[in-house]
C-alpha cells in the first residue's frame, strides 16, 4: 500500500505541469467525462498523464486500463510518452482500435467460427477478391474500387453482411455477401471486420462481454471526433454507463467523414451519459500567437460547430508566411531552400514537415529534396509494405501461417515462374467453390487427380513440398524465416539474375525487410504488424523533414510547417468543391496550421500540371480567411527566414 506522503508525491510530480482544468480532467475518475477543446491544448498530454495517475495511484492495475488512439503513429508516440511518465505502465492496452480488436478477436475468434490463424487483407487484397467475384458474375471490374469503398462504409456504420439492412437482391448486396463469405474461406478478415467480428462476439457471447466489461475499469480514447458507428458501438458495449470512460476531441479536427467518422457522437456524449461532465481546455501550449489567431478565424468561418475560445499566453512569434510560386517545380524548389534557410537557424530537419492535400502532390517535393540531398520520408500510403518484393515474401509467410490464405496462394504460386499459368489457376478456382474448399488444397486435389499437365503437376508437388517445408520451420525468427524463404523459393535467385536497376532496388528493399523483422520474434506477430502499420520500417534515420497528407498530420506538432497546394481544386479538394463539403476542407486546414509550432509557410503556384495537364488555378479561398494582421504575403521570390 502506499502511504500518504508517497501518494502526495506523485500527485505532484504528475500533476504540478498541468493547469487547473487540465489536473480536473485527470483526476475526475468515476464519471463519464469528455474533454473538448481545440487544437494543442493538451488533449492528448492529459490521456497520458491519466494514465499514469491511474498506475501510480494504485486506482487500477495497468492490465485494466484500454487507451484507444487513432493511427500507429499516434499509439506509438502515446506508448513513448507513457513509458517516460511511468515505467511500470507495461501492462495497459494501448494501441489503435483496430490493433486492439485483432487482439481480442485472436482470442475468441473460435467462438464466431473465424480461424484461429486468420489474416488481415489489405485494401489491395480486398479489391482483388472483389475484382474475382465481379468477374464471375460478369460485371465490369473496374466498379471494384466503388464496390470496396460501399462495402467499407457499411462496416464502419456497423452493418455486417447478413443484417437485414443489406438488400441480397442488389447488386452491392449481392457481392458484399459473397465477398464475406469468400474471405471468411480464406481464413481472412478485412479492416473493418475487425471491429464488426468482435461487436459480433460482444452479442453472441455476453459472458466473454462482461469479462471485458468487468477487466476495463477505465477505457480512454483519444480523437474521438474521428469516431465511427462501428467504434462508437464498441465504446458503448465495453461501457454502457461510461464510468471510467474518458473521451478527448475537437469537433474542429474531425476529417474522417469519408470513412464513416460521425462528428455526431462527440456532440451526443451529454445525451448519452446523463451524468458525464465535460471539461473544457483553453489554454494553447502549442502554437505562438499569430498562428493560433490565424487558425482561430479561419475556422471561425465554419457553421456547424461548438465554437470554442482558445488563447496562449506565449509570444506572437512570427507571422505566417504565404507566398506564390510561378509553378509546382518552383514550389517545391522555394520549399526545399526555405528548410534549409530554417536548418541554418538551428532547427532540426526532423522538426519540420511538409503537408500536402493529396498523395500525388509530395512527388515534386521528393524530386527536388533528393535533387538538394535533403533528407526526407514519407509517412503514411503504406508505401514500404506496398511494393511488390515486399508483398511477394508477406504472402509466402502468410501461407506459411495459414494454408486457406487463397489471396496469398494465388499471389506467389507462380512466383518466382513455375509454369502454373492463368488457366491452371482458374481450374484451382473451380474446383474451390465447387467444393467449398480453400484454394491449396483444391490445387492439392486436382494434382492428385491427375487432371494437371505431367509439367505442372510436377510444379505444383514441388511447391506444395516447399510450402510443407517451410511450415515445419515456422517458429525460426521472422528474420532467419525470411532468408529461407528467399532462398528456398528461388526468389533472390530470379532478382539477382534479372539483373536491372528495378531488381537491384527490390533487392535493397528487401535488405530493409531482413532490417524490419529482426524487431520480431514471431511469425505470426509481424504478419499481424504488418497489417495494420501504415508506416515504413522504423530503421530510417531521425532528424529527417516528413512529408505527409493533412489526414496523417492530425496529433502531431513541428517547430515549422509547410502548408503547399493552397489552390482551388487541389485545397479545396475538387471533389469537395463539387459536392459542398467544404467545411471538412477547413477543418483540414485548421489541423494543419496548428501543427505548427513557431514557422507556418502556405504556398500556391501560379500554374501547376495535374494528370498531365496544365491548370492556372486561382487561389485557395481559405487564404483569403486569414486575418491580414498575422500574414506576410510575398509574391516576389525573397527569402525571408
Ligand atoms: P491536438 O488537438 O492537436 O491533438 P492536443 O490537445 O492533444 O492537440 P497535446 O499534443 O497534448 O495537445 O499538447 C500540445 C503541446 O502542448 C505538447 O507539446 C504538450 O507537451 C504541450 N502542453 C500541453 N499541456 C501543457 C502544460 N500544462 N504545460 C506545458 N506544456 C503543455
Ligand atoms: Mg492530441
Amino acid at each position: 500500500m502506499q502511504n500518504t506522503a508517497e501518494k502526495l508525491e506523485i500527485e505532484d510530480r504528475l500533476l504540478s505541469p498541468l493547469n487547473p482544468q487540465q489536473s480536473e480532467a485527470v483526476t475526475t475518475l468515476d464519471v463519464p467525462l469528455l474533454v473538448l477543446s481545440g487544437a494543442g491544448t493538451g488533449k492528448t498530454k492529459v490521456l497520458t498523464t491519466k494514465i499514469s495517475y491511474i498506475v501510480e495511484k494504485g486506482a487500477a492495475f495497468p492490465s485494466q486500463i484500454l487507451a484507444v488512439t487513432f493511427g500507429n503513429r499516434a499509439a506509438q508516440e502515446m506508448k513513448e510518452r507513457l513509458r517516460q511518465l511511468s515505467p511500470d505502465s507495461d501492462g495497459v492496452w494501448l494501441g489503435t482500435f483496430h490493433s486492439i480488436c485483432a487482439r481480442i478477436l485472436r482470442l475468441h475468434s473460435e467462438s464466431i467460427g473465424v480461424a484461429e490463424n486468420f489474416t488481415i487483407m489489405d485494401a489491395d487484397d480486398q479489391s482483388k477478391v472483389i475484382q474475382q467475384i465481379l468477374r464471375e458474375l460478369n460485371v465490369d471490374k473496374r466498379a471494384a474500387n466503388a464496390v470496396a469503398s460501399k462495402i467499407s462504409r457499411w462496416k464502419d456504420k456497423g452493418i455486417a453482411s447478413d443484417d437485414d439492412r443489406i438488400d441480397g437482391r442488389s447488386l452491392e448486396g449481392k457481392i458484399y455477401k459473397i465477398y464475406q463469405e469468400r474471405i471468411t474461406a480464406y481464413g481472412s478478415v478485412d479492416f473493418g471486420d475487425l471491429l464488426l467480428l468482435v461487436l459480433r462476439i460482444f452479442k453472441k457471447h455476453p459472458e466473454i462481454l462482461q469479462k471485458y466489461r468487468n477487466k476495463f475499469r477505465h477505457i480512454l480514447v483519444d480523437e474521438y471526433q474521428d469516431a465511427n458507428m462501428a467504434q462508437y458501438l464498441w465504446l458503448r458495449m465495453l461501457s454502457p454507463l461510461g464510468d471510467g470512460l474518458c473521451c478527448v476531441g475537437d469537433d474542429d479536427q474531425s476529417i474522417y467523414s469519408w470513412r464513416g467518422a460521425e462528428v455526431g457522437n462527440i456532440l451526443r456524449f451529454e445525451t448519452d451519459f446523463p451524468n458525464s461532465r465535460i471539461i473544457r481546455l483553453e489554454k494553447n501550449y502549442r502554437s505562438v500567437g499569430n498562428i493560433l489567431t490565424a487558425a482561430s478565424a479561419l475556422i471561425a468561418n465554419n457553421e456547424n460547430r461548438f465554437g470554442k475560445t482558445i488563447w496562449t499566453d506565449g509570444e506572437s512569434g512570427e507571422k505566417i508566411i504565404l507566398q506564390q510560386a510561378y509553378n509546382g517545380f518552383d514550389e517545391a524548389k522555394m520549399v526545399a531552400e526555405r528548410i534549409e534557410g530554417l536548418r541554418s537557424r538551428g532547427i532540426r530537419h526532423g522538426q519540420m514537415a511538409v503537408l500536402v492535400r493529396a498523395g500525388f502532390q509530395t512527388r515534386e517535393f521528393e524530386e527536388r529534396f533528393m535533387a538538394y540531398g535533403l533528407p526526407y520520408r514519407i509517412v503514411g500510403g503504406l508505401k514500404f509494405y506496398d511494393r511488390r518484393e515486399i508483398k511477394d515474401v508477406i504472402a509466402y509467410m502468410r501461407l506459411i501461417c495459414q494454408p486457406n490464405d487463397g489471396l496469398a496462394f494465388e499471389r506467389i504460386i507462380n512466383i518466382p515462374k513455375r509454369g502454373v499459368g492463368a488457366a491452371a489457376i482458374a481450374d484451382f478456382h473451380a474446383r474451390a467453390r465447387e467444393k467449398n474448399i480453400s484454394l491449396y488444397a483444391a490445387a492439392r486435389e486436382i494434382s492428385a487427380a491427375n487432371l494437371l499437365r505431367p509439367s505442372v503437376k510436377a510444379a505444383l508437388e514441388e511447391f506444395v513440398r516447399l510450402m510443407e517445408s517451410l511450415r515445419q520451420r515456422k517458429n525460426l525468427r521472422p528474420a532467419d524465416m525470411a532468408k529461407i524463404i528467399l532462398e528456398e523459393t528461388g526468389y533472390l535467385r530470379m532478382l539477382r539474375q534479372e539483373q536491372t536497376l528495378e531488381s537491384q532496388t527490390r533487392l535493397e528493399n528487401l535488405n530493409e525487410l531482413l532490417m524490419a523483422l529482426e524487431d520480431f520474434e514471431e511469425l505470426a506477430t509481424f504478419i499481424e504488424h504488418v497489417s495494420l502499420v501504415t508506416d515504413g520500417p522504423r530503421n530510417y534515420q531521425d532528424d529527417v523533414v516528413t512529408l505527409m497528407t493533412l489526414h496523417g498530420a492530425k496529433g502531431s506538432e513541428y517547430e515549422a510547417v509547410f502548408l503547399v497546394g493552397w489552390e482551388e481544386g487541389i485545397f479545396p479538394h475538387n471533389l469537395a468543391l463539387q459536392d459542398g463539403n467544404l467545411e471538412e476542407e477547413r477543418r483540414l486546414a485548421y489541423v494543419g496550421l496548428t501543427r505548427a509550432k513557431r514557422y507556418a509557410f502556405i504556398t500556391y503556384a501560379a500554374n501547376r500540371r495535374v494528370h498531365n495537364q496544365w491548370q492556372a488555378n486561382m487561389p485557395s479561398r481559405f487564404l483569403s480567411e486569414l486575418p491580414a494582421e498575422q500574414v506576410i504575403h510575398i509574391t516576389s521570390g525573397r527569402n525571408f527566414f
